[in-house]
């Protein structure tokens, strides 16, 4: 079964007079009371202009930070309503309160098509405890319950779980796209298909490597990861970044995934250097040349050259995790350099290419090619439990909601 399949779509709801209840993930960055960064609530937005034109009354329940289930000033949503409203270039209500009296009179005030932001859910302890109570008084807010925050929905809290018990249910417009995109790129993938795994430490993403290698044609390893395979593989890699007490999973995982027919990509020369600092002099090396006094801190020349070969050969690309130590000059270039042709393919309409965690959207920004991707997930946490192959709970609920 497809992992979206049950999963209702609020654009099929008739929402018009209806007061709807919309969790969002707008825990943005802020500095001074400032948004800095407004690409959670841009891509939020459509889903209440959308609820908006269709004269619903469009309730926003948010977290901001970790104020640990007490009310804090500083983690108050109300310059995040501001930032809101100025994209959605109308007015966005605030009510104080997430629930009880001030909250019900502020739902209550509201025609059809207004817009109301309700103040930080983690002000009370019952939203991360998945309060049922705590749900029930979310839930009596509205009539319509729909879910726009895939980042937060591997987390079984009260506004992203519990309160589907008591409302009919649905994914918003964000999410429905996120959840057709990765389930496209994941489930269902036009093939050939491979999965880029990069990123710090193997320990960190097993269950992942286990995940795609049963879904996916070939799995290429890059960043610190690619390390331990090579130790495991009996190359020396000096003072690189490696889990030697990995080194038997790394080899159970070459073994499980050829089992599975796919194919392990690991890379076949490297960029060393003796300092992890920008402008640190950086050499070419063969796998069998690694220096012991050397750090391998990105894949090499040859290794980018035989990748973009590979693309070539692709029909989808799901990409988590740097190429190499990507933050530092000229550590980027592995990842900068294969970022750069999969969003040109992509472009040329002949590779599908889906994206996500913090570093890699971090990396594919500073190669400029985000929106060149197909679909691109800012999550992190929930997008990692995607490629684990978990059912997230926020996505579960909204296909057992039978309220
Ligand atoms: P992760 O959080 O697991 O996705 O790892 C991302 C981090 O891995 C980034 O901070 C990179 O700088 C780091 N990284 C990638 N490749 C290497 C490498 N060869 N040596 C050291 N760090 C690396």
């Amino acid at each position: 079964m497809s992992s979206i399949e049950g999963v209702k779509s609020i654009a099929d709801a008739d929402v018009s007079g209806k007061t709807v209840l919309v969790r969002a993930d707008l825990n943005v960055p802020m500095e001074d009371g400032r948004v800095t960064d407004a690409t959670r609530i841009e891509r939020f937005a459509p889903t209440v202009t959308d609820l908006v034109e269709r004269g619903a009354k469009v309730v926003i329940l948010s977290h901001f930070g970790r104020p640990k289930g007490q009310r804090d000033k500083k983690f108050s949503l109300a310059p995040v309503a501001d930032a809101l409203a100025k994209v959605l270039g109308r007015e966005v209500k605030f009510a104080s309160d997430c629930v009880g009296e001030l909250a019900e009179k502020a739902v209550w005030a509201l025609s059809d098509g207004e817009v109301l932001m309700l103040e930080n859910l983690r002000f009370h302890p019952g939203e991360t405890e998945n309060d049922e109570n705590f749900a029930r008084r979310l839930a009596v807010l509205g009539d319509l319950y729909v879910n726009d925050a895939f980042s937060v929905s591997h987390r079984a809290h009260a506004s992203t779980y519990g309160i589907t018990k008591f409302l009919p249910s649905y994914a918003g417009l964000s999410l429905m796209k996120e959840l057709e995109a990765l389930s496209a790129a994941l489930d269902d993938p036009q093939r050939p298909t491979a999965a880029l795994v990069g990123g710090a430490k193997v320990s960190t993403k097993i269950p992942v490597l286990e995940n795609l290698m049963a879904r996916m044609d070939q799995i290429i390893v890059g960043g610190g990861m690619a390390n331990t395979f090579l130790l495991a593989l009996g190359h020396d890699v000096g003072k690189s970044l490696a889990e030697p007490d990995f080194v038997d999973t790394a080899r159970a995982v070459m073994d499980k995934a050829r089992e599975n027919n796919c194919e392990i990509v690991l890379p076949s020369d490297a960029t060393c250097a003796k300092e992890f600092k920008a402008g640190a002099e950086a050499e070419v090396c063969a796998l069998d040349g690694v220096p012991s006094d050397s750090m391998i801190l990105d894949v090499g020349p040859q290794s980018i050259a035989d990748l973009k070969m590979r693309l070539q050969d692709l029909k989808t690309l799901l990409w988590n995790g740097p190429l190499g130590a990507f933050e530092i000059e000229p550590f980027d270039t592995g990842t900068v350099e294969i970022a750069r042709a999969a969003a040109a393919l992509t472009k040329a309409g002949k590779l599908v290419t889906v994206a996500g965690g913090g570093d890699t959207v971090a990396a594919l920004n500073a190669a400029g090619v985000t929106g060149d991707f197909t679909y691109v997930s800012t999550a992190g946490g929930a997008f990692l439990e995607w490629l684990e192959g978990k059912e997230l709970p926020g996505v579960a609920a909204l296909k057992q909601s039978d309220a």
